[in-house]
């Protein structure tokens, strides 16, 4: 069955980009008779606030919209999490690294091919794993691209399809060894999408065109997890007045202040197309 999803997180009030995604998500569920998901991602805990997931809802139930009760929250579920980090950990595909973000950035910032380069340090020796490890160091698990390169033959195999433009080749490469479990929070943000969508039977996932490279990365995961690719369709974003894209901090634009300015939910879904 058709289920897609919108996945906030509560670190803000949400604005009309978010309003284009949400919208997208409902308007395709509806249309084919399917599922909407609403998946609170508030894995973060310093940066998401209860009071904002509460905002979102209510948002969200001003705009039209309703959702699958009851709805997933991230925090709730770390078990889930540290059990895909434990099979991937088992294979040998993550490795720790104790940069601080700091240390990450001058590392990119003196990249041979300049700060653009993606992150890939690969595991430490031995020895000064150990006694990094010894002396209480924090440290993140990445994963390895080597690892999962070699464990999967190549990355040539895999794909996902992109509605309206047909299968494009996962580049995974893209995003580097990206971190799945941060030192601060235990989990980091691709490994929880990639587990929850499977976990949710997510069909297509309908997102910004910010999240493409994530996406990218997220189809390596399902593949080193042994878990099911759902279609995507990453829409278009909305700019603002000065041409960049709209974002958190952007507060005039956020729902609840064009609510407050008298918008009405029929207008906003006329505004952006949902009329
Ligand atoms: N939680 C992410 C965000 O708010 C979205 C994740 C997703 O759609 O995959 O940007």
């Amino acid at each position: 069955m058709f289920a897609t999803r919108f996945a906030p997180s509560p670190t803000g009030y949400l604005h009309k980009g978010h309003a284009v995604s949400a919208l997208t998500a409902f308007t395709a569920a509806r249309a084919a008779d399917g599922r909407f998901v609403l998946r609170i991602e508030d894995i973060d805990a310093t940066r998401c606030r209860p009071a904002f997931e509460a905002a979102i809802c209510e948002d969200l139930a001003w705009l039209g919209l309703d959702w699958e009760t009851p709805v997933r929250r991230q925090s709730e579920h770390a078990d889930d999490y540290l059990a895909a980090l434990g099979r991937l950990e088992a294979d040998g595909l993550l490795y720790r690294c104790f940069r601080t973000r700091r240390e990450v950035a001058e590392a990119m910032a003196s990249a041979p091919h300049g700060p653009m380069e993606v992150f890939r340090s690969g595991p430490l020796p031995p020895d000064e794993e150990a006694r990094r490890l010894a002396a209480g160091e924090a440290f993140a698990w990445r994963l390895s691209l080597d690892a999962a390169e070699r464990k999967l033959g190549g990355f040539a195999g895999l794909d996902f399809l992109e509605e309206d433009e047909g299968r494009i080749p996962a580049r995974p490469e893209l995003g580097g060894d990206v971190v799945l479990a941060r030192k601060d929070v235990g989990v980091a943000y691709h490994l929880a999408v990639t587990v929850d969508d499977a976990l949710q039977g997510i069909t297509h996932v309908i997102r910004g065109r910010d999240l493409f490279e994530a996406t990218h990365v997220q189809r390596l995961l399902q593949a080193l997890l042994g878990l099911p690719t759902p279609a995507y369709r990453h829409h278009g974003l909305l700019v603002g007045p000065d041409g960049r894209r709209l974002a958190k901090r952007d507060r005039a634009e956020t729902l609840r202040s064009l609510r407050e300015q008298g918008m009405t939910p029929a207008d906003l879904r006329k505004e952006l197309g949902f009329g």
